[in-house]
């Protein structure tokens, strides 16, 4: 048997004596704990916010920093889109899973204008510009982009609209959105502790959270939290343990986190009797330039497409990995998918959002590219006939990428294996990885205002989660932006109920 590191809860008829007293207690300071913090601060609450890290950020602040919000906010609008929070909840009903909870999507979709407005007044900027092609992130500081809301299927589901929001910064945005946030909790009086972790929840006679232990510079700390403690942790990428339980095709991914994805927040509630949801489901994104996939096509190792490639890019990531078994430790092995492009399509993505990406394999006739992938004979082949005919037909009747993105390919033509990667190479020039970066989605079963739910469904008390310590907003599904999104949304939540909870 593997003993991990204990999350027993500690009886609070045996703690003598409290290091700190609050009355929320916030673990975890990356954008759902900053949001709960502000939230519960400014109700007047004695608000402490701990992170094992040396401050604020997690992984929130690596991030690219986009936000899903729809339902007409002030971006779309000047953009020239109209929205309904009734299409918004469509689209992400159908992306995020059948699954996913209803009644949050609701929430989220009817609160998502007032939830723009409160991260503008917390001082993020957003620019009513757009972006209008497939990428992950625009190299330019355009607000406003698509996250396949205008890809089949949900064009037939939802009115389509835009609602990848993104703070004004090139690049990545994630940094500028965590110090707005951390500044705004700290301005109405939230403190904080840094290098402080978490290990196990204190609990009262009738389960009831009354506090926490941590561990700090070797020392244990004890802390109360008079009215709760909401868990904002972060999911559980970092825990190969966790994720061999619960998420194998994970395993042997890149990891998209801060490194302090343990899982942690997750354990010590379940260790209660919580109850999660969904620990399965995890975002892909694959090492491919959504850009060149659109303009191309994208096959799985028998030289077969399988996904409209106009979609948002984790999509197409979640179908290789899921479906098509593509590599990792869980398959055991090296199964590729590969883009397909022609040299057209390729010099059409301007270098810089090429981000150094090089064909693998380059070839006169798809019969060559077919053999240099190594891929079945007359696979490839017939796959570019096929797509051909479509393109010059101009309907996808396989997979029914939008006419826009059809062209014919012609020679020459290349492959561009997605395990060579698309971060700089290293100095050795090897760019090689599983071909997928990812993160879970699974946790915590919360209610709307973030009370953590024990396997009755019954709130346990003085106890809160959001961000990925919880399960959110997601069913099996991923779209970027809900990640942020719904964990700054029900953060919020969180930490009003957990200030309100006497
Ligand atoms: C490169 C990159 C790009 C991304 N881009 C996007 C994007 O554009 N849009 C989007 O929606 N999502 C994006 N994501 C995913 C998104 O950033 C995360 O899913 C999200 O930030 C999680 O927020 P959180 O508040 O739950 O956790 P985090 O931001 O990770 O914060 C959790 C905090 O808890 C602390 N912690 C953990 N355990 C303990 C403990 N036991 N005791 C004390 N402290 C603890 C950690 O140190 C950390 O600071 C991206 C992620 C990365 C890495």
């Amino acid at each position: 048997m593997t003993v991990r590191n204990s999350v027993t809860p500690r009886a609070a008829t045996d703690v003598s004596n409290y290091d700190i007293e609050t009355d929320v207690l916030v673990v975890g300071y990356g954008a759902a704990g900053a949001s709960a913090a502000f939230e519960a601060a400014r109700t007047g609450a004695r608000v402490r916010v701990l992170d094992r890290a040396g401050g604020a950020g997690g992984a929130s602040a690596m991030s690219g920093g986009e936000i899903y919000l729809g339902g007409g906010t002030p971006i779309q609008l000047a953009c020239g889109f109209d929205d309904t929070p009734e299409d918004m909840a469509a689209f992400l009903t159908a992306a995020l899973g059948p699954s996913a909870d209803p009644a949050k999507i609701a929430e989220y979709s009817s609160g998502s204008v007032e939830h723009f407005q409160w991260l503008v007044d917390r001082g993020v900027p957003f620019k009513p510009s757009m972006w209008d092609a497939p990428t992950w992130v625009p190299p330019t500081d355009d607000g406003l982009m698509w996250l396949g809301e205008n890809s089949w299927p949900f064009t037939e589901l939802a009115k389509p609209a835009p609602r990848g929001h993104r703070p004004t910064a090139k690049d990545f945005g994630g940094n500028l959105l965590m110090e707005c946030l951390a500044g705004a909790a700290e301005k109405v009086g939230a403190e904080t502790l840094f290098d402080t972790y978490v290990t196990r929840l204190v609990v009262a006679d009738d389960r009831t959270v009354v506090g926490a232990v941590a561990r700090r510079y070797g020392r244990e700390i004890t802390i109360r939290a008079l009215r709760g403690v909401v868990l904002t942790t972060g999911g559980f990428v970092d825990n190969d343990a966790m994720l061999a339980d619960h998420a194998p095709q994970l395993l042997g991914h890149t990891k998209v986190s801060a490194g302090t994805d343990d899982g942690s927040g997750i354990r010590m509630a379940q260790a209660l009797g919580a109850s999660v949801r969904h620990m399965g489901a995890g975002q892909v994104g694959m090492s491919l330039i959504p850009g060149l996939a659109a303009r191309g096509m994208v096959v799985n190792a028998r030289g077969q497409r399988f996904m409209n490639e106009d979609t948002y890019p984790g999509r197409i990531g979640q179908a290789a990995l899921y479906r098509q078994n593509m590599g990792g430790a869980w398959a055991g092995g090296d199964t590729a998918v590969w883009v397909i492009v022609d040299e057209t399509g390729f010099e059409d993505v301007p270098a810089p959002q090429r981000w150094g990406v090089q064909p693998t394999h380059v070839a006169e006739t798809p019969e060559e590219l077919e053999r240099l992938a190594g891929l079945p004979a007359g696979s490839l082949v017939d796959t570019i006939a096929r797509y051909n005919e479509f393109a010059v037909h101009g309907t996808d009747l396989d997979l029914h990428k939008a006419q826009r993105w059809l062209r014919p390919l012609t020679p020459p033509l290349a492959a561009i294996d997605v395990k060579a990667g698309i971060r700089p190479p290293s100095e050795s020039g090897d760019r090689r990885g599983t071909g997928a970066s990812v993160f879970t989605l699974g946790g915590l079963h919360t209610d709307l205002d973030g009370h953590v739910l024990d396997h009755d469904g019954y709130p346990i008390g003085g106890l809160f989660a959001a961000g990925r310590a919880a399960n959110g907003l997601h069913g099996f599904g991923y779209i970027s932006g809900t990640s942020l999104g719904d964990g700054t949304f029900f953060g919020r939540r969180a930490g009003t109920a957990a200030a309100r909870n006497l």
